[in-house]
């Protein structure tokens, strides 16, 4: 069976389709600009990437163009939408309704509409992408997988914050947690690449990316990660701060005469290693080589970044009363072998060493620490697409 995994942003979609048997991807791509211009970019299996640019009024026209894509007799991978199984969505808030992932009934879709006071710039377009599909493929079935739902299994005291009690009963205000479907992969991977048992396995994942976050992971469940209520908490990102002391947003607004949107954007757009590096950039190759020229300010990026992620280890290790591995995904953590190196460089206590050779590659699922390490330091690649994907299979397997 196929499955057509979607990521729908407010102005662009991502896609791929992946045979749930082989696990192979049979074509991918994403629409972008979507009701400004339009822009698709497809790309099959072994071949080139096709640019077409076109008008994509709404996300329905820009679901259409994908599905006559992988139609195309000339570069198409499939002959009809017959061959679409499913269709697997990736939805980023499920708040405290969603735990795992479901199909996608209009009872559900309901349900993920009331979750989006918890994400207003995020559950709405993925909620337009679900719309969209079920008008045009209304017989195939269509599954949610959540962003926060691997996280719900925390206990309370990692997710309830130091607040008034009523602002969870009323509003659910917690800890919620993103990136849950890369966290699940990951860990999963880890125990596997191991040979290990996931039910009984103590893991701290670092997604570390633009976006970023640490999820401690023990015996198969979540017990703790360093994202929020929403993905401002936690980490320097990006352009994220992460975890400030609170009083900032006052200060800050006044001394800047800023109001609340103001202050959120600062602390968004305009914070993490981009607005610690004085605006130089949020990309981490653009810091390395800045850093190497002799950069004080992109190197002092680097440092906070990375000791922030050392000290959720710390604080993770200590809420799982011990670690057995510790892996690095997604963009930086895949990539930077320096920032790797440097986050070892604070797990000396925990009777990490690192293997510098086995660090430096890339691409490929990987132990970085040498075999004597206390502690097995890996390198996952993370696949959210092939997860979403696989959780899309076992639902709709189990509805027949
Ligand atoms: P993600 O959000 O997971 O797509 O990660 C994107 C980020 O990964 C980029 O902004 C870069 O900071 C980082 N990145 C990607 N490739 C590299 C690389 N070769 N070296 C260092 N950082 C990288």
């Amino acid at each position: 069976m196929n499955i057509l995994v979607i990521n729908c942003g407010s102005s662009s979609l991502k896609f791929q389709l992946i045979n749930a048997g082989t696990e192979d991807v049979l074509a991918k791509g994403l629409c972008e600009r979507i009701g400004i211009d339009g822009r698709l970019v497809y790309q099959p299996a072994g071949g080139e990437k096709e640019v077409t640019e076109a008008a994509m009024p709404g996300h329905k026209e820009a679901i259409q163009m994908v599905l006559d894509a992988l139609k195309n007799p000339n570069t198409g991978v499939i002959k009809s939408l017959d061959e679409v199984g499913a269709v697997g969505h990736r939805v980023v808030h499920g708040g405290e309704k969603f735990a795992s992932s479901v199909i996608l009934t209009d009872e559900v879709v309901k349900g993920i509409e009331e979750c989006s006071e918890l994400a207003p710039l995020h559950n709405p377009a993925n909620l337009i992408g679900i719309t969209a599909c079920k008008e045009l493929m209304p017989s195939t079935p269509m599954v949610g997988v959540f962003d926060t739902a691997f996280h719900q299994t925390m206990p309370e005291e990692a997710y309830l914050y130091g607040l008034p009690y009523e602002y969870y009963e009323k509003y659910k205000v917690r800890r919620y947690g993103f990136h849950g479907t890369s966290h699940s992969y990951v860990s999963k991977r880890v125990a596997a690449f191991l040979g290990k048992d996931y039910e009984n396995l103590k893991t701290i994942v670092c997604h570390l990316g633009n976006g970023s976050s640490l999820s401690a992971v023990k015996n198969g469940k979540c017990m703790d990660t360093s994202m929020g209520l929403t993905p401002l908490e936690g980490l320097v990102m990006g352009t994220r701060s992460g975890d400030i002391d609170p009083a900032i947003m006052e200060f800050i607004a006044k001394k800047e005469n800023l109001d609340i949107a103001g202050v959120m954007n600062v602390l968004n757009k305009k914070s993490g290693v981009f607005g610690l590096s004085k605006d130089l950039s949020s990309d981490f190759r653009d810091l390395e080589t800045a850093q190497e020229e002799g950069n004080t300010f992109a190197a002092n990026a680097r440092k906070v970044f990375v000791y922030r992620v050392a000290k959720y280890i710390g604080a993770y290790v200590a809420a799982m009363n011990g670690v057995d591995a510790i892996a690095f995904t997604a963009g930086v953590g895949e990539n930077d072998h320096l920032v790797r190196e440097e986050v070892c460089k604070y797990l000396g206590y925990l009777g990490i060493t690192l293997d510098p050779e086995a660090n430096k590659k890339r691409g490929q699922e990987i132990r970085i620490s040498t075999p004597d390490s206390k502690v097995a330091v890996l390198i996952i690649p993370t696949n959210e697409e092939l997860a979403i994907a696989r959780e899309t299979m076992a639902l709709v397997q189990k509805e027949k």
